[in-house]
């Protein structure tokens, strides 16, 4: 028997109806070249998105074409993600530090029509926008008067373009497994992949992030994402915010600055906030220079590689607490989140250090397991590491326009490339990815932990634990550090005596190599493949 409830489509379309009807009057602040702090409200925007969607109506595209957007998190970017979406075309977001000929290859890739992008971004994408022949014309997200000087005549200005544009537009009925957006992963091998979201994953993703113990965001908060719109949809933010009735600040090319970050949250009380650990340390920074306190505060979701405890403790101290999660590109990507700190009277000390490093427990929706070489499900003991795999309405099903790939071997499972064990109470470690993997004498050596360890020493920038090959133990961890700008004294041997003790001893590093700047993907991961080049022909003292 069936049920007898109504079949509404999930669409985001739905969001924009709910957030100017309950939210309208809600704010939206952000940051742009032409406005050190633009503010409206929910109710502006939705109406400015109309008009841009009338203005994009003009253009005869068809349902489902690729509208692309090259942008920091700012209100006109917004706007875009919700006129594109609710048309029923598909918002693709670019990641700016893409390097050039990865960033032709996906606007070639996804047929982009047109191309939405911040007046910042211009001289990176003029100077590929030859090889780029299926874009129809480049819109500048910006006033008149900033309008970059050019040759090229398909180049328009977005505040022209919506400017005598109704703010009435009826968005289509959509089927909810409607294509919405699309972002392409950074891709550290090979060409990068595109994941296509669907109305439907995006909604349920939505109510996902509003769960308590995971982003928690409701309307009496203040969020800021920090994590870009360019990259997994700034981690469902955009979405969750207006559902919610959350005002939010963005922080626009700024989203690096520690000053600004910290003025943005002193000024218009940001309760919560979202970014990868970089970000965190560069607010850590500013913070303790300048002796400024981010009273408001509340907590800040932590994601995109690993938190160190010591980035945690650190913001213990300012009255924050820091929530790690964990997910992916291909996973909207949301797939675990921590809020032990919501229960740390029920700790002690030692454990509440122990249980927050890890990346929490699966978000309702996601399923995950750890499979061995054979693709045996492994206990969830909290020892034995696995390759983990996921599933769940929000988890990509295949990649765009690429039919078989090995992520998705195995039917109706994808996996993450992730390498992790599960406690008995679900609580997720992520010990590597699997092409970083180490193994001495046939024992994994998990170099996550080992690298956080070694961010905690007060002396250390940066750190990475790559494997290089020993003649004894087949492989060796080999400590790869950047020193503080103050800390030239550091020594290999200070840091593995600060590391003693810490970790296992047979983890600890053979050796330790300190270089100048480490290598970093276009998301801000440490990339290891280069460290990997950089130390290729490296021998270990004793070998
Ligand atoms: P991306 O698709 O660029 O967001 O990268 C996803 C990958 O980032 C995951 O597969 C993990 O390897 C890594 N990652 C994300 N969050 C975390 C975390 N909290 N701790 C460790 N690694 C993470």
């Amino acid at each position: 028997m069936q049920g007898l409830m109504m079949n509404a489509p999930l669409t985001i379309s739905s969001i924009v109806h709910h957030a100017e009807r309950v939210h309208g009057h809600k704010e939206i602040v952000s940051v742009t070249r032409d406005n050190p702090r633009h503010r409206y409200t929910y109710g502006q925007a939705f109406g400015r998105a109309r008009q841009l969607a009338n203005a994009i109506d003009r253009w005869n595209l068809s349902l489902g074409d690729r509208i692309a957007t090259f942008a920091w998190n700012d209100y006109r970017h917004l706007e875009t993600y919700y006129a594109s979406a609710c048309s029923g075309y598909v918002c693709h977001t670019i990641n700016p530090r893409l390097f050039p000929e990865q960033i032709v290859y996906i606007i070639n890739h996804a047929d982009d029509q047109w191309v939405f992008l911040d007046p910042d971004f211009w001289p990176i994408v003029e100077a590929v926008a030859d090889q780029c022949p299926g874009v129809k014309g480049w819109v500048i997200m910006t006033v008149p008067e900033h309008m970059p000087e050019t040759e090229r005549d398909n180049v328009l200005c977005y505040e022209a373009l919506i400017a005598e544009e109704n703010r009435e537009f009826d968005w289509p009925e959509l089927d909810e497994n409607t294509a919405c957006s699309l972002c392409y992963t950074s891709g550290t091998t090979g060409n990068p992949k595109g994941v296509l979201y669907s109305h439907r994953s995006t909604v349920l993703h939505t109510y996902a992030t509003l769960m308590p113990d995971t982003l928690g965001i409701s309307c009496r908060d203040v969020v800021m994402p920090i994590v870009p719109m360019f990259h997994v949809n700034a981690w469902g933010n955009p979405y969750a915010c207006p559902v919610a009735g959350a005002k939010m600040v963005m922080p626009g090319a700024k989203m690096g600055d520690g000053e600004t970050l910290a003025t943005l949250i002193n000024e218009e009380g940001v309760t919560m906030s979202a970014g990868v650990p970089t970000v965190w340390l560069n607010l850590l920074n500013h913070l303790r220079a300048s002796g400024q306190r981010v009273e408001t505060l509340e907590r800040i979701i932590v994601g995109g590689s690993a938190c160190p405890l010591s980035v945690m403790e650190a913001f213990d101290a300012y009255g924050v607490d820091t929530r790690h999660a964990w997910g992916m590109t291909e996973m909207s990507p949301l797939g675990t989140t921590n809020a032990a700190g919501a229960q740390r009277e029920g700790f002690t000390a030692e454990d509440f250090a122990k249980v927050r490093t890890n990346v929490g427990t699966p978000v309702f929706g996601v399923e995950v397991k750890i499979t061995d070489d054979d693709n045996q499900a492994l206990p969830w003991d909290g020892k034995a590491f696995g390759s983990l795999k996921v599933r769940g309405p929000w988890v990509c099903s295949s990649y765009f326009k690429l039919d078989d790939s090995e992520a998705h071997a195995e039917s109706g499972w994808f996996e993450t490339g992730d390498v992790a064990t599960v406690n008995r109470d679900g609580y997720v470690s992520i010990t590597d990815r699997t092409k970083d993997v180490i193994k001495s004498g046939g024992e994994w050596i998990s170099s996550i932990e080992v690298e956080n360890c070694a961010t905690g020493h007060p002396k250390v920038a940066e750190a990475a634990v790559i494997g290089r090959l020993h003649p004894k133990w087949g492989e060796r961890p080999l400590l790869i550090v950047v020193r503080n700008e103050d800390s030239a004294a550091l020594t290999g041997d200070d840091l593995k005596g600060y590391l003693d003790g810490k970790i296992a001893k047979w983890w600890i590093p053979d050796d330790v190599q300190f270089i100048d700047a480490m290598p970093h993907t276009a998301t801000g991961k440490i990339q290891k493949m280069d460290l990997r080049d950089m130390f290729a022909d490296y021998q270990f003292p004793d070998a």
